[in-house]
């Protein structure tokens, strides 16, 4: 989102040049600049010793295709503690190989993704009411449950899972 008016004073902002970054939002009365703001969310592909992948059933999601566990990331916090929290969250597990996998521009939303890979030590799930419900799959299969949508987040981490898994 790109600022109009500086949200703390309210003054209209002017565009100005800093430095490489032309025509940045400038609030002359504060002295400041406003970058444009985007929300950022983990996403992560939980999987566990037996060979399988958590996929959840979230209506607010989709009724139609199954999805990886996901958040926004708070201020103060570090995407990778976010991804270790949303998961306790959202599912009850106890994460401890947490792994950077890519970013990704979620043109849709206008919002940064990232993304994780991250392994649980046990499998028992304990679901939030977010969570419509969930189970463990064989890894092979989750090709076909995530969206098939090209530029799907949750479908190139499970290419990236699989393609891993086959090297
Ligand atoms: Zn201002």
């Amino acid at each position: 989102m790109e600022f109009s008016f500086c949200p703390d004073c309210g003054a209209r902002l002017e565009r100005r040049d800093l430095g490489d970054e032309k025509g940045v939002a400038w609030c002359e009365s504060c002295g400041r600049p406003w970058f444009a703001v985007f929300p950022v969310a983990v996403i992560a592909l939980v999987y566990n010793d037996s060979g399988e992948v958590l996929l959840l059933r979230q209506n607010y999601i989709s009724t139609e295709f199954h999805n990886l566990v996901s958040g926004y990331v708070k201020p103060g916090e570090d995407a990778e503690s976010c991804v270790v929290r949303e998961i306790k969250e959202e599912t009850g597990l106890e994460v401890d190989r947490v792994r950077l996998i890519f970013t990704d521009w979620f043109a849709k939303k206008e919002m940064m993704m990232i993304g994780f890979f991250a392994h649980a030590a046990c499998s028992k799930l304990e679901l939030s009411s977010e969570v419509d419900s969930a189970e463990w799959v064989e890894a092979s299969l989750i090709k076909e449950l995530l969206s098939p949508r090209p530029g799907s987040t949750s479908r190139r981490l499970a290419l990236c899972f699989l393609n891993e898994r086959e090297a």
